[in-house]
């Protein structure tokens, strides 16, 4: 018996500041706007917009804390609306289905698609195609990484995040170890010294 072995391809698509930009859906105004998100109460920034993370404005930073840089630069500041959010979430997740059924929902803004049934040399297109796609039918920006395992899909979702084509593909790339010299595991998920360690357990880094 024959047995051929195929290279996993796992997709990690992830929505770009997924509140802000779904606040930014029904807000055209503030589409090209330093824009932030805050968590209940109104406590912490939870979503920044690029031109917000620009004015240096930390994820996780107590509202207090960034009030300075926030009224000098005229950031446009939202209370959460995770009803909203959710409903934006379930259309992006309803709209990934259609390139593999069974996806695996991450987080409220991140799933993992399977894609392994296609070549390697098409997997980027196919990547370029559902990126396209969830613009169009729900307004969400979003990026994908794609490599052989979860943990380089995040940080290959990392890298097409600094992509202005929003895809990354690993796969079929010999020797990532260059690649991954170049990046910091802070860096990658975004997150505090404690959650890093969290993390590093978590995907078994
Ligand atoms: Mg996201």
């Amino acid at each position: 018996m024959s047995f051929i072995q195929r290279t996993r391809k796992l997709a990690l698509v992830d929505c770009n500041s997924f509140y802000v930009s779904c606040e930014r859906l029904f807000n055209p105004r503030i589409r090209i706007k330093p824009v932030v998100v805050l968590s209940n109460n109104d406590g912490c920034i939870i979503s920044r917009s690029n031109e917000a993370k620009a004015l240096g404005i930390k994820m996780g930073e107590p509202y207090f804390k960034a009030k300075d840089i926030i009224v000098k630069n005229k950031v446009e500041v939202f209370s959460s609306n995770y009803s909203l959010y959710g409903d934006l979430s379930r259309r992006v997740m309803r709209t990934l289905k259609r390139f593999n059924s069974e996806i695996e929902v991450y987080s409220i803004d991140e799933a993992f698609l399977d894609l392994s049934n296609f070549p390697d040399s098409e997997v980027e297109k196919i990547g370029k195609e559902i990126r396209e796609t969830v613009l169009q039918w729900t307004g969400i920006p979003t990026s994908i990484g794609i490599a052989k395992t979860k943990t380089l899909s995040k940080i290959a979702n990392h890298i097409a995040k600094k992509k202005i084509s929003g895809v990354t593909s690993l796969i079929g790339i010999e020797n990532i170890d260059p690649i991954l010299e170049k990046i910091d595991i802070n860096d990658v998920w975004g997150v505090g010294k404690q959650l890093t360690k969290f993390y590093q357990k978590k995907w078994n880094l």
